[in-house]
This record gives structure tokens, sequence and C-alpha cells, in this order.
């Protein structure tokens, strides 16, 4: 009889517990504040297919015409409008947008020439200057020798890319370029650095690096105090490098 009287009381505290035990269980969870996020909802877009602009970029070139551009020199951006492409006109100078930019996504591809003259750094050589300063270097790397930090998809003369992705000389090539553009205090010293994260050919080359300045040939490179948004420039470095699909999409 004792015995039966504990396996009861046994049972009775059992049953207890199971009908609690969802209750505790809930009022744990109450403590913990939600992490979900409902809004500002990401905008809805359609996205391009193989580098082609998604519904939300601007285009800064889809080979029809120079519009966008305009030489360094001022006036007319001079460079050779060919085959849905633009090609650099040795001594005509750099071109620039008209527009000015600050932390973008850029799309862009070019090519070097297929007939291959010179070496090193002279052998299709140009540059994407973002805010017009800061370069991911253009150049046929493929079987070509030169320093590391000035080979294609280097941010030049400071970081060196994570691989060779390059196609061979007069074959089309792509750079998806990330960059967050530094912000300066008013006394023109550095708030925050800028940033580079480079894809070429869709291989991550550069992983979201820190600028250390103006891109310079010799020497350190430093900061100067610039507007919070500048022009991007294409380097006529005397190699006959062609562009082509540029969109660019502001962040
Ligand atoms: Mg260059």
């Amino acid at each position: 009889m004792k015995h039966n009287l504990r396996f009861s009381y046994r049972l009775l505290i059992l049953f207890v517990f199971i009908l609690i035990s969802p209750e505790l269980n809930a009022q744990e969870k109450k403590k913990e504040p939600s992490t979900a996020i409902w809004g500002p909802v990401p905008a809805v877009i359609t996205p391009g297919t193989c580098g082609s602009p998604p519904s939300d970029a601007l285009i800064l070139f889809d080979g029809k015409n120079l519009n966008e551009w305009e030489s360094v020199k001022g006036g007319k951006a001079k460079w050779k409008l060919e085959d849905n492409a633009m090609t650099v006109v040795p001594k005509t100078g750099s071109i620039r947008t008209k527009k000015s930019f600050g932390s973008c996504q850029l799309h862009i591809e070019w090519r070097t020439p297929s007939i291959v003259t010179g070496k090193s750094q002279d052998r299709g050589n140009s540059g994407i200057f973002l805010q017009g300063r800061y370069e991911v270097q253009v150049l046929d790397s493929y079987n070509n020798k030169t320093y590391v930090n000035g080979q294609a998809g280097s941010i030049y003369k400071q970081y060196i890319p994570l691989v060779n992705a390059c196609r061979p000389p007069g074959v089309w090539q792509s750079y998806d370029i990330i960059f967050t553009a530094p912000v300066f205090n008013k006394d023109g010293s550095v708030k925050t650095p800028g940033y580079f994260t480079v894809i070429h050919n869709g291989v991550l080359i550069q992983n979201h690096v820190e600028l250390k300045g103006n891109t310079v040939h010799t020497g350190k490179p430093f900061y100067e105090k610039h507007n919070e948004k500048e022009p991007i420039i294409l380097q006529d470095h005397g190699c006959t490098v062609s562009y082509r699909n540029i969109w660019i999409r502001e962040l």
C-alpha cells in the first residue's frame, strides 16, 4: 500500500511537470528579443546575365556612343568607337566620366591588343582610376613578367592580386569592382580609408583591401582630401586597349 502511494505521488509530479513544461519553455523564449528584421525591404531588381547590367545600373558605355565620357584635357573623348567597343587612341589622353561617383559597384570589360608588342608595363597597359586617383591596373598579364604589384588586377603599387586570372591577349575580360570611397575630416585627415574588392573574370583577386592613398608611381601612397564624388578615369597609357559594357551601381 505504502509502495503504491509513493508510485502514485511520483506519477502525479511527472504529470504536473509535463503540463507546465511547455509553459516554462515559452516563458524562456519570450525573454529573448526577436532578431528578425522586417524593414526596410531591399529593393527588388532584375539581375542581368553574364555581365549585362541589372535593372538599377547606370550605363556608362553600351558601345553606341561616348556621351558619358570626356577627355581629361577637356572637350570630347577622342577614343575610337568601333564594334560596340571604345579603344584608346594613344596620345589623345585619358578619358573620364562626366558624372562623379563615390562608393560604387562597377562592371567593366576590357581587351588588350591581340598583336603583342612590348613587354612588362609596355604591353596592354591602361587602368581604371576610381575617383580619378585610385587605380585598378589593366595590363596584358598573360605570360608577361612584370613587378607583381603592377600586374593586371593589382591596386597599383599597393596590392598584388590574389591570383593571375588573365585571359590571353585579344580576348575580352571583365572586372567587377566594389569600391568604398574614403571619407575625410574637415581638416583633410582621413576619417575612414577607402576599400577595394575586385573580381577578375569571375575570380576574386582583391578581397576588401584597405587603400593606402592615391596611386603613385614612386614613393609612398598618401591621401589627399577630395570631393565625396569624383569622376572615373580610364587611362591612356599609349597602348590600344579596348573597353565595353561599362555600368555602375552607386552604393
Ligand atoms: Mg596603368
